[in-house]
């Protein structure tokens, strides 16, 4: 049986002089957003605020030049992690910088680097994932959105037919990385799909915003008819669409921002708290931040094997079921030793974000994979099936 490896890892040189110029950044641009707002960071929407971070060079700093400054993915994680504990609003650049941006490096053409790295660099250009379909979620190789080959207008490329939903802001994004049917699934099923770029504003495509529980409109659907891309905008190979979104989904399943989305309630519970908190408060307070100091260790170690080259795959969805866990037990545990009624539209910043992170936790163990995927990905890593 294959055993997890976390090692301990330090920070670089250099870290703690970047954490600084990064908290003095956000002393200067993030210290008037209200607390309730800060709970929402990962859907906190702000394009100037994504441009700037672009103009000082915090947005694929990891990539080579010319694209980035070619900078450690342990230097990105200190920037990362100051940003979301800060509550900063990273929506805008959020999925281009952490997804597509790496995805089109690693798998895309020259001309597709060229075009659309230097847009994500600097914080002006959104993208949004086309994974999810009404009928396939986990079951991705199940999608039937499809692209043909076709030729327009003397143009060589694809037809695309089809819907995509829980696209998270499609509505404010310029271009959807698409997983599209091209051919028979074969016997693993795994075969058949490819990805593409598609640039949301090509005649065909409409996009409809879904509002949640809590009353936001972040996620969306979006229909596909006769949506003409040119085989430029294909990533990778044809057919290679399973490999390369497994990739995808692995850049995201391990960063700071697997056990940060409910820091600003931490940070509530502990002012409420107070100076001098009950002892059910400070045992509770002690044992989440115990929980946040190791989850912290060990996304820590997976970043520097992504930095070291490796594929540490099995430790990244470890990381991810126990930081769902650990986010997901905090508005429970803070409700518990407060006491207040979560109250989303009134009430003090306490009761506001516990009514946000209360609501929005339940989406925490399905975004990125659910927890019976991860733990099917642990088990499989562990050789246990
Ligand atoms: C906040 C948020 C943002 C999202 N953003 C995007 C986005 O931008 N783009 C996008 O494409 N998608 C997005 N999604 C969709 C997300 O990827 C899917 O919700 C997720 O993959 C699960 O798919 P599903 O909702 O269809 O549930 P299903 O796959 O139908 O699963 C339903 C339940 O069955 C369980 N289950 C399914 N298969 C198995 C199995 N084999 N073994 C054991 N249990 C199983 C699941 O764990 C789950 O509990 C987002 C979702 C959320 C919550």
């Amino acid at each position: 049986m294959q055993a997890f490896a976390f090692e301990p890892c330090e920070l670089p040189p250099g870290a703690d002089a970047l954490r600084a110029e990064v908290r003095a950044f956000l002393d200067a641009e993030a210290s008037d957003i209200l607390v309730p707002a800060r709970a929402r960071s990962w859907v906190g929407f702000d394009a100037d605020f994504s441009r700037k971070l672009g103009q000082r060079g915090w947005l694929g700093m990891t990539w080579p030049a010319p694209y980035g400054a070619g900078r450690s993915a342990l230097e990105r994680y200190v920037v990362i992690e100051e940003l979301l504990a800060a509550g900063a609003p990273v929506a805008a650049h959020w999925i281009a910088e952490r997804q597509s941006g790496p995805l089109i490096l690693r798998f895309g053409t020259d001309e597709q680097r060229e075009t659309l790295l230097p847009g994500i660099a600097a914080g002006e250009s959104y993208f949004c994932i086309g994974m999810s379909e009404p009928d396939s979620g986990s079951d991705l190789a199940s999608i039937r959105s499809k692209a043909e080959p076709a030729e327009v207008n003397g143009e060589k490329g694809w037809i695309v037919d089809g819907r995509k939903v829980w696209t998270t802001y499609a509505q404010h994004s310029h271009y959807m990385i698409a997983l599209l049917r091209t051919g028979e699934a074969g016997e693993n099923r795994h075969g058949g799909t490819t990805q593409f770029i598609i640039d949301l504003a090509s005649p065909g495509v409409t996009v409809q915003p879904i509002r949640n529980m809590i009353g936001d409109a972040e996620f969306n659907e979006v229909t596909f008819d006769d949506v003409f891309v040119p085989d430029t905008m294909l990533v990778g190979e044809e057919g290679t669409g399973w490999r390369q979104v497994t990739a995808e989904l692995a850049f995201e399943r391990s960063g700071p921002d697997r056990f940060l989305s409910a820091f600003a309630l931490l940070k509530e519970l502990v002012r409420v708290a107070g100076e001098a908190p009950t002892d059910m408060a400070a045992s509770a307070i002690g044992r989440l931040y115990a929980h946040l100091s190791t989850l912290r260790a060990m996304s820590l170690s997976v970043a520097a094997q992504l930095d070291a080259g490796a594929e540490p795959a099995l430790e990244a969805a470890f990381v991810k079921d126990l930081g769902v866990m650990f986010e997901q037990s905090v508005p429970e545990i803070a409700h518990q030793v407060i006491g207040a009624s979560p109250r989303i539209d009134h009430g003090g910043d306490f009761e506001k974000t516990l009514a946000y992170v209360q609501q929005a936790c339940v989406s925490f163990s399905l975004r990125g994979g659910t927890t019976e995927i991860m733990r099917g990905v642990i088990a499989r890593g562990l050789g246990l099936r």
